[in-house]
């Protein structure tokens, strides 16, 4: 289909279909452009790649990742976009559509199953009511990808993607940095999207690292610790985890001191390293 990034072209197909906008799947549909070629270009859509794309729309993205990647496999949940998606993307035979809940879907089996050996990435328009869940699932089930890019809110893009030790940081930028390299790659304005959501976005791109830090020896309880550490904002480190994690405030502060950390130190001032040296020196002072 030739025009698909023609706001005209996506009027005509979904007035054909009927089409009306669910709020609660979080459609926000592309109308812009010059945004979803950006997106597969520097998603990784290109010869020898294979890309999972979470939420096709009317296939605008699908679109232009499908002209560059060896083969798509899109999800979408919504049955009442396959049929505009069988018009949209007739023309592709290298893309898969699945009419899914990706939280649903076994990733492990759908990647073995489908991409035979191709190098692996996902690109999205990630609806936004699911962003976290979906992409901690993708860092956490440590499929065999090289790259996650997805658009999400910018809010949301400068907490993924802020540098540990800093004002912005929270636990999902730790377990983002964790498994991948995070950064920023461009702003995209609320007027792209139809209908405009009430807030700007923006596209990131996380590059999955080979190995985790060497640095977490216990990896259930450094995240335990973490997400106790960034359960109240702008507390101290001892107060926080002492109430999230039931943990005695004496027993606390004996761990920050053993892991060498001054007494006042709140979870944003912390590299990944002094976390996780936190985090053995609690596990190994607590009854955890
Ligand atoms: N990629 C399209 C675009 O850029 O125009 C649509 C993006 S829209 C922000 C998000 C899409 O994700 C919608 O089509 C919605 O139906 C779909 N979606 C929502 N929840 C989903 C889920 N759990 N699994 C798969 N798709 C989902």
């Amino acid at each position: 289909m030739e025009n698909l990034s023609n706001i005209g072209v996506i009027k005509d197909i979904l007035a054909r279909h009927n089409f009306t906008f669910s709020k609660a799947l979080g459609q926000n549909f592309l109308v812009n452009p010059s945004v979803c070629p950006r997106i597969a270009e520097m998603g990784n859509a290109k010869a020898g790649f294979g890309i999972i794309e979470i939420g096709t729309g009317i296939g605008v993205l699908t679109n232009e990742l499908a002209r560059r990647a060896d083969k798509v496999v899109a999800v979408e949940i919504d049955e009442r976009l396959i049929p505009v998606l069988e018009e949209t993307l007739g023309e592709y035979d290298n893309v898969k559509i699945i009419n899914a809940d990706v939280m649903k879907l076994d990733l492990h089996k759908l990647i073995r199953e489908e991409f035979n050996g191709l190098d692996v990435a996902v690109c999205a328009n990630l609806p936004y009511y699911i962003t976290s869940p979906i992409l901690m699932r993708l860092l956490e089930d440590r499929l065999p990808i090289r790259s996650v890019t997805v658009m999400v809110q910018k809010e949301a893009g400068t907490r993924l993607c802020a540098r540990m030790g800093t004002r912005d940081m929270g636990a999902v930028t730790v377990a983002v940095n964790y498994f991948s390299e995070p950064r920023i790659l461009f702003n995209v304005s609320r007027g792209s999207f139809m209908p405009a959501p009430n807030v700007d976005s923006c596209v990131v791109r996380f590059d999955i690292k080979d190995e985790t830090p060497q640095c977490v020896k216990n990896e259930k309880f450094f995240f335990k610790t973490v997400r106790g550490a960034f359960s109240q904002r702008r507390k101290t480190l001892a107060n926080s985890v002492s109430s999230a994690m039931n943990i005695e405030k004496s027993v606390v502060m004996q761990a920050i001191e053993k892991a060498g950390l001054a007494s006042g130190v709140r979870p944003e001032q912390l590299s990944m390293e002094q976390l996780a040296g936190f985090s053995e020196a609690l596990l190994s002072l607590s009854d955890n």
